[in-house]
């Protein structure tokens, strides 16, 4: 059990607090935030806009469906009016013109903003250790990394400092963190949530994805946010359920589950993960759902494919980031010599590490012998994935090998920080949705995570059947 205090799902707030349940709710959160603030989850807090609005909110007789909801927002996803960072140097003293379109959503829906959420730099990371703003820390053990790259997020999420926290997800920064800090970590499938006004990194990877305490308010924020938008041409027309119903209807639904044998047999796994896996097993088969083993052959190759899809891309994007156009701009007697220094004052280590990878698999000498390659082990990951889904509802999996590592573990060894990823980037890969559940506890006390995942679209049955097991 967590051993921190945090709010109930929204309705339940809402129930219990009566038409004052947004003040109360500002209020908790700016405390339990300067409470925890050793833990560095946020780089910016918005208290005064966030309590006038509470204050207006509990005004308004009639409640909106995300009335009160406080939500910190990761530091790579647009808000109107405030800073945008990406937790880089580059984009010091930038602010965003506009609002990514999901939280322009859940704004009107009633939302109540609190601040910006401390990450890893253009969210590449797995401890939330290469922020421009320093480390953010793991609730349970201070000196471990909480996960990464939607590190504060998960802290904030975990300690109660919001309901809810917004993230992204290009190869398991939502759930990664979400697992090493004991909360719910969700990302959709690709193409559900918009990406406008989401910071890109790996722009066919990348999804904004949802940190929170329980499925109810996942399911809530999902139901205003989810749906087509004419900024972002990948999002898609698909007809958005009321994920708030669906989550209720289906609860008794039972399942069809394949457990990934290569993960459970994974070389890396911990002790402490493999009774996880083994004991959730045991427990979902005797409530009645049906589990098989199955295999991903593959599964060596994804830490690899997606480090080669996920640079290029990321190299890509991060040409923009000049001096010209946005945030911070070195001295400099030429334009030449602005750009570099721009670009070496401005990034951090593992930005540069990144962008000099994404550059080399797409040089003309290695384009075909690296990210050609990577593209077609992508496709053939996808259409075994597809053959499993024909057969299994959903997938299992653990979503890390391991708790939460200690700060600086990897920072000599980036290849081996790679490799914590490889039960994530499968979902990222294959655009498919994956939800990371808080279900166990390492001998030490450290939370683990369980991971589902089912094919595109079918989020919402992803949502019931993790709904169904916290009841
Ligand atoms: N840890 C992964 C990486 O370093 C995933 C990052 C992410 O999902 N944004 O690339």
């Amino acid at each position: 059990m967590s051993k921190f205090k945090t709010f109930p799902s929204l309705w339940r707030w809402l129930e219990e607090r009566g038409p004052k349940a947004p003040i109360s709710a500002v209020d908790i959160a700016l405390r339990r935030i300067e409470e925890y603030k050793d833990l560095n989850a946020f780089i910016d807090v918005w208290a005064e806009e966030a309590r006038q609005l509470a204050e207006q909110l509990a005004s308004e007789k009639k409640k909106k469906p995300l009335h009160g909801l406080i939500v910190g927002v990761k530091d790579n996803i647009a808000v109107a009016g405030k800073p945008l960072t990406a937790a880089s140097k580059i984009l010091q003293g930038y602010k965003s013109p506009f609002s990514a379109t999901v939280v322009e959503r859940i704004k009107k829906a009633g939302a109540i903003l609190i601040g910006r959420n401390n990450c890893d730099e253009f969210a590449m990371g797995s401890g939330n250790e290469y922020s421009y703003y320093g480390p953010s820390r793991n609730p349970y053990n201070p000196a471990l990394v909480p996960g990464g790259s939607s590190g504060g997020s998960a802290v904030a999420v975990a300690t109660g400092q919001v309901m809810v926290a917004l993230g992204s997800d290009t190869g398991g920064s939502v759930r990664q963190p979400a697992a090493y800090c004991g909360v719910i970590g969700y990302k959709p499938t690709y193409g559900l949530l918009s990406r406008y006004g989401l910071i890109a990194f790996a722009s066919s990877l990348d999804q904004i994805g949802i940190i929170a305490n329980n499925v109810e308010d996942i399911a809530a924020v999902m139901s205003v946010a989810a749906g087509k938008d004419p900024m972002d041409a990948t999002s898609v027309p698909f007809k958005i359920p009321n994920f708030v119903e669906e989550i209720i209807d289906a609860r008794q639904q039972k399942f069809k589950i394949g457990v990934i044998k290569e993960t459970v047999e994974h070389k890396d796994l911990h002790p402490d993960v493999a009774a996880a896996m083994e004991k959730w097993i045991s427990i979902l088969s005797k409530k009645g759902h049906t589990l098989e083993y199955v295999s991903l052959p593959l599964l060596d190759y994804v830490v690899p494919m997606y480090q080669i899809i996920a640079t290029a891309e990321a190299s890509a994007n991060l040409a923009r980031y000049d001096g010209v156009r946005y945030g911070y701009r070195a001295e400099a007697d030429s334009l030449e010599e602005m750009y570099i220094k721009t670009r070496t004052e401005g990034f951090g280590m593992e930005v540069k590490r990144r962008i000099m990878m994404g550059t080399f698999v797409l040089s003309s000498g290695f384009y075909d012998a690296y990210y050609m390659r990577a593209l077609r082990a992508r496709r053939l990951l996808v259409n075994y994935l597809n053959d499993l889904f024909k057969q299994y509802e959903l997938l299992m999996l653990p979503t890390t090998p391991a708790p939460a590592f200690p700060i600086g573990s990897f920072t000599q060894r980036p290849v081996e920080m790679y490799l914590v990823d490889v039960f994530t980037v499968i979902a990222n890969l294959a655009g498919i949705p994956a939800i990371s559940l808080p279900l166990a506890w390492s001998k030490d006390g450290l939370p683990l995570g369980i991971q589902f995942m089912s094919k595109a679209f079918d989020d919402s049955k992803l949502l019931s059947f993790s709904a169904s097991l916290f009841n």
